[in-house]
Parts: C-alpha cells; sequence; structure tokens
C-alpha cells in the first residue's frame, strides 16, 4: 500500500473493492480494449461490451455454480427496487407471499411486499431486537413464494442453512450483503437477488438469478423495466444497462475465481470473523456483540462499547488510526465492522489490534 494512503475500509456498503480490481480498471480507464475509448464510452451493443457482459456472467456462473435451468440479469434501481418487483412478477394477484422477518431489511422487504397484495411473516425476530434466526417458521403451503435475507447487514445476523419452503412454494432470498461470501447450493433456490455495492462491485448494478419456470408466473403488461420475462429475454440489454457497473463486477468475480473461488473465499471470510469475534468475547465484556453466538454473521459485526461516550470515542480513535466505517447503523447503535471478501487479513488484524489496544486504554 505505501505510499497510496489506502484506508482500512471497514464501510457497511458501497463498501471496500480489492485493490487488484481497482488498479486493473485504472490501467485500462482510457483506453479500453484497445478501443481508444473507456469501458464507459463504448455501445452496450458492440462486441467489446458484449465480451465484458458474457464474461461477467459465465464467471459467476462458474462460481456459484449456478444450473443452466437458471438466467442471470444485471439490473438497475438496488435490491430496493427487487423488494417490489419480486411481488409484481411472482405473486398472482390474489394470493400470498411468505417473509421471514430478521431484521431490519427483511423489514423493509415486507413493507414494500404489502403495498402490492397480501403478506404472512413466517417469523418475526423483532421482539427479541433482531439478534437470531428463527427457531421455527409458520409456513403457509400455498404462498407464492417463501423469501428470507441471507445476511442482516444492520443487525449482523446471517443463515447458515436455508429455510426449508414447504413442498411446492419458491424460495427467494435477499443475498445483497453477503453475496459471493461462500459457496451455495443455488438450486435450493428459485430466485436470489443481491445489489452488487457490498460485496461485489460498485453500486449502479442488481444482480438477479432466476429459475426459468419463475418466468411463467409473470403477468402480461407489467412495465417493461419491471418486467423479469422481457429483462431476462434480452440478456438484460433492453435498454442502455449500467456498463461500468457490470464491468466492475466482472472484475470482481475474476479476482474471486483467482483467489480459487468461494470455498477460497469463505476460509478467508471465516479467519476474519474468528479474529474480530474472538476480539469480542475474549474482551470480558467490554465489547459485546449484538448477534447470538450461532447466528453472527461472517459479513457484519455490530457490537457495542460499555457507553456512547466511549462508542464516540472509538470510531474517532480508529479514524486516526486509518480504520474507516467503524460507527454502527443508528437504529442499533454502537459500532459495526463490516468485513466483506475485499478486507484482507492485515486490514482485520489493524482493527483487531486497535480493538485491544482501545480496551487496555480505556477498560
Ligand atoms: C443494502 C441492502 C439492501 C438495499 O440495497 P440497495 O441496493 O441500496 O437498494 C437490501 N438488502 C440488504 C440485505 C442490504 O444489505
Amino acid at each position: 500500500m505505501s505510499d497510496l494512503k489506502r484506508a482500512y475500509n471497514f464501510n457497511p456498503g458501497p463498501g471496500v473493492l480489492p485493490l487488484e480490481v481497482l488498479q486493473e480498471a485504472q490501467a485500462e480507464l482510457l483506453n479500453f480494449k484497445g478501443t481508444g475509448m473507456s469501458v464507459m464510452e463504448i455501445s452496450h451493443r458492440s462486441k467489446e461490451f458484449e465480451a465484458v457482459i458474457q464474461t461477467a456472467e459465465a464467471d459467476l456462473r462458474e462460481l456459484l455454480g449456478i444450473p443452466s435451468n437458471y438466467k442471470v440479469m444485471f439490473l438497475q434501481g438496488g435490491a430496493t427496487l427487487q423488494f417490489a418487483m419480486l411481488p409484481m412478477n411472482l405473486r398472482a394477484a390474489g394470493a400470498s407471499a411468505d417473509y421471514i422477518v430478521t431484521g431490519s431489511w427483511s423489514k423493509t422487504a415486507v413493507k414494500e411486499a404489502k403495498k402490492l397484495g397480501a403478506v404472512h411473516l413466517a417469523a418475526n425476530t423483532e421482539a427479541d431486537g433482531f439478534n437470531c434466526i428463527p427457531a421455527s417458521l409458520d409456513l403457509d403451503p400455498k404462498a407464492a413464494y417463501l423469501h428470507f435475507t441471507s445476511n442482516e447487514t444492520i443487525h449482523g445476523v446471517e443463515y447458515f442453512s436455508e429455510p426449508t419452503p414447504p413442498a411446492g412454494v419458491p424460495l427467494v432470498c435477499d443475498t445483497s450483503s453477503d453475496f459471493i461470501s461462500r459457496p451455495i447450493d443455488v438450486s435450493k433456490y428459485a430466485m436470489l437477488y443481491a445489489g452488487a455495492q457490498k460485496n461485489a462491485g460498485p453500486s449502479g448494478v442488481t444482480i438477479v438469478i432466476i429459475r426459468d419456470d419463475m418466468l411463467e408466473r409473470v403477468p402480461e403488461n407489467l412495465p417493461v423495466m419491471l418486467d423479469y420475462k422481457t429483462l431476462a429475454a434480452s440478456g438484460s440489454l433492453h435498454n442502455t444497462p449500467p456498463s461500468f457497473a457490470i464491468y466492475m463486477v466482472g472484475l470482481v468475480f475474476k479476482w474471486a475465481k483467482k483467489l480459487g473461488g468461494l470455498a477460497a473465499v469463505e476460509k478467508n471470510n471465516r479467519a476474519k470473523a474468528n479474529l474480530v469475534y474472538g476480539a469480542i468475547d475474549e474482551s470480558g465484556g467490554f465489547y459485546r456483540g449484538h448477534a447470538k453466538p450461532e447466528a453472527r454473521s461472517l459479513m457484519n459485526v455490530p457490537f457495542r462499547l460499555p457507553s456512547e461516550e466511549l462508542e464516540d470515542t472509538f470510531a474517532k480513535d480508529a479514524k486516526k488510526e486509518n480504520l474507516i466505517g467503524l460507527k454502527g447503523h443508528r437504529s442499533v447503535g454502537g459500532m459495526r465492522a463490516s468485513i466483506y471478501n475485499a478486507m484482507d487479513l492485515e486490514g482485520t488484524q489493524e482493527l483487531v489490534k486497535f480493538m485491544k489496544d482501545f480496551q487496555k486504554k480505556n477498560g
């Protein structure tokens, strides 16, 4: 890093990107593949951009092991637009959809889905302060789908095995903040979606992976940019796509493949999470983690200190050490360390060292 002055970036999103990826983008910014133009300036119908989007899709298919009967789409509007598009496309008029609420993001997904039709809560852990995965589910066997959020970015609660819907009920997942952080079995899902800016690239592109048979449910006459069937059939090129963001996620997918794929990525992520949770558990109560141990997220680690005053000092002192983005979300308070794929072991060790020093001085 030396004279580059890169921060140790623990921001929750947009989050840290691999230095290698940024350098590659920088190196070819002015003249992309001999075109004499940047990737932002070429036609989205050119053979150069076609290669960008097709390679990004192929690399993602390889990383996640996406079966051939699934479409991959690169859309706009963030994960937030998916909160509405999902029920518009996959919940028939008059039908109800099941939602598991484990934190702020699944709660927001419900709020949006309710505007357009019926929702049934299969579980809601709000009374526990969103610190766990529900022990049991109240499932509707006729639900249009079962929706869950695999990682709650604000509460730091993560699912490590999928909830099981009743036979015939499709499983849908908001995987925005743990996307490509570990291997998953895509065939268990009817649809997965993720805003890229947490773990896979810059903001501006949302990845939607959908099983082909789901597209048969899409009603006629949806506005075209909200219609999965049209967007899938066009290969995400119905209109001008977010071409720079797609290029960037493509570089991130290549980087993850070079690391050894998602098994290697998971190994790194577990090593980093163990370091941070270790510092919390060994602090004798000075640091208190939000999530119950079995639900602890590998991506976002929210924790409290003995007082709000100490929390403010922690954030200020951390900043002086070049440790950035550690303030927690206002709804949970305290601190939050986001340790996405691109946060390396060295940065995590710096954070843990700082936590231990801070406790010595202030504990
Ligand atoms: C950030 C986030 C969202 C919202 O994403 P946008 O792309 O900003 O719309 C939704 N779900 C989860 C789990 C998130 O972390």
